[in-house]
């Protein structure tokens, strides 16, 4: 597959029932989109079916491949965008003239994300798992925007403040399981806090 230039490639597959994912990120940036890809290929297809639940429409409906264009951060600030119809970068064009088939795409801007915190985290039990927190954050919080914009991706009429709703509530439901996992005591959130947005 041809290189786009300062961009690396990485193909990602998660396995049944999901699209292989091509990840397009800049040189250099190894770290960072390993634990990107272990999020993918191992985390999104181990999820608990009611976490994963409200997405099944979304994942059902995506073609076999979508290109995941990876930044550090966006200059708008946006954690991500989809790419409609015709919006698409040239990789996603190329590959999908090569395969004779819709190539949907997305972008995510991942250390933005790494500092989004829709809820405080720090009502959680966070001295029980020290620095794991973060990476657990980042886990649950990555997912929550990479679905989110699958959603806008697969459904371009659905209005944002319903599939912010979806995704606030992926998000939730995740670190609890996360946290619950990792053996602490739970997700302490102030069940009177307001949603986010
Ligand atoms: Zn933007
Ligand atoms: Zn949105």
């Amino acid at each position: 597959m041809e290189r786009v230039r300062g961009r690396e490639q990485l193909l990602v597959r998660p396995g049944e029932g999901f699209p292989l994912f091509l990840l397009a990120y800049p040189k250099g940036e190894e770290d960072a989109i390993e634990e990107i890809e272990t999020i993918l290929a191992h985390r999104l297809p181990m999820l608990p079916h009611r976490i994963i639940e409200p997405y099944a429409p979304t994942l059902a409906a995506l073609h076999g491949i979508v290109v995941v264009v990876l930044r550090p951060r966006n200059t708008c600030e946006c954690l991500g965008h989809c790419h409609p119809r015709g919006t698409e970068s040239r990789l996603a064009r190329r590959l999908a003239s090569d395969l004779n088939s819709p190539v949907g795409e997305i972008d995510l801007a991942y250390e933005a994300i790494r500092k989004w915190e829709p809820h405080p985290i720090s009502s959680l039990a966070a001295g029980e798992l020290g620095g794991q927190l973060q990476a657990l954050h980042f886990q649950a919080a990555f997912l929550g925007v990479f679905l989110h914009e699958l959603e806008h991706l697969v459904f371009p009429n659905k209005v944002e403040r319903d599939i912010r709703a979806t995704s606030n509530d992926f998000y939730m439901n995740l670190m609890q399981e996360l946290v619950s996992q990792a053996g602490g005591a739970g997700y302490g959130m102030n069940a009177s806090a307001p949603p986010d947005g």
